[in-house]
């Protein structure tokens, strides 16, 4: 599975910039907007923030010709980049925990699935880079200030999926649970149960849901990181 095409991103960005969807002012800000935005606006990565000289060709080019703030790790324009639910903080294209996270993937047409990330303020979600799963990361926080995580896995084309069924791969489950209703699967992340069984280090675990499609069976496959080693 992919995500969807950045082209499309963009453009969606900055049609909401135009049309007044994303809204011009401060009073007017969703919570989870203002929360993301004020991150970008004090970061350090932001080109605002940074002297012209460190700054790359793109990112002196942004700051000569526009006269707003960008990130200078994905060259994103903040403002657009904070307002898209499918961004996460461009900091993870470095391999670091975003300083914040993803509300949801949006695949391209040919993929069976999106996933709405309900707990956005305790995990980040994604796609693998071998494109075969999801990814809920959890990074490396204190799982007893974690609450239990919901995701939601939106069915698209008419795919069904089975209910109660699914498979665990590895030592052991995070506690997962699912309930499908329709087109939408509710997934949860026991994070207490988790916390009793994560071993110190990387843990991984990884979980698949079946599903029927044009009478055909396929699992739709999962994988949950936490790094146990800085706690
Ligand atoms: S996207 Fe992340 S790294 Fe980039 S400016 Fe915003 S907070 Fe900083």
């Amino acid at each position: 599975m992919e995500y969807m095409n950045q082209g499309k991103v963009i453009f969606n960005a900055f049609k909401d910039t135009l049309t007044g969807d994303l809204p011009k002012n401060e009073s007017d800000y969703p919570k989870w907007f203002k929360d993301r935005y004020d991150k970008c606006l004090s970061c350090e990565y932001n080109i605002d923030n940074m002297d012209t000289e460190s700054l790359d060709f793109i990112s002196k080019a942004q700051k000569v010709t526009f006269n707003k703030g960008a990130c200078s790790i994905c060259h994103c324009f903040v403002k657009q980049k904070a307002w898209t639910k499918t961004e996460a903080c461009g900091i993870e294209k470095t391999g670091a925990y975003p300083l914040w996270n993803r509300h949801e993937i949006v695949t391209r047409d040919k993929d069976p699935f999106n996933l709405v990330n309900l707990s956005y303020g305790f995990v980040n979600i994604g796609i693998e880079d071998t494109k075969e799963s999801f990814v809920i990361d959890f990074g490396s926080k204190n799982m007893h200030n974690i609450p239990d995580i919901n995701l939601q896995l939106i069915s698209k084309n008419g795919v069904v999926v089975n209910s109660d069924n699914l498979i665990f791969y590895g030592d052991f489950d995070f506690g997962v649970s699912q309930k499908t209703n329709g087109t939408i699967t509710d997934i949860t992340i026991n994070t207490k149960s988790v916390f009793g069984e994560v071993k110190e280090g990387f843990n991984v675990s990884v979980f698949s849901i079946p599903y029927n499609y044009m009478d055909k069976e396929y699992e739709i496959m999962f994988k949950i990181i936490y790094d146990h080693a800085t706690n």
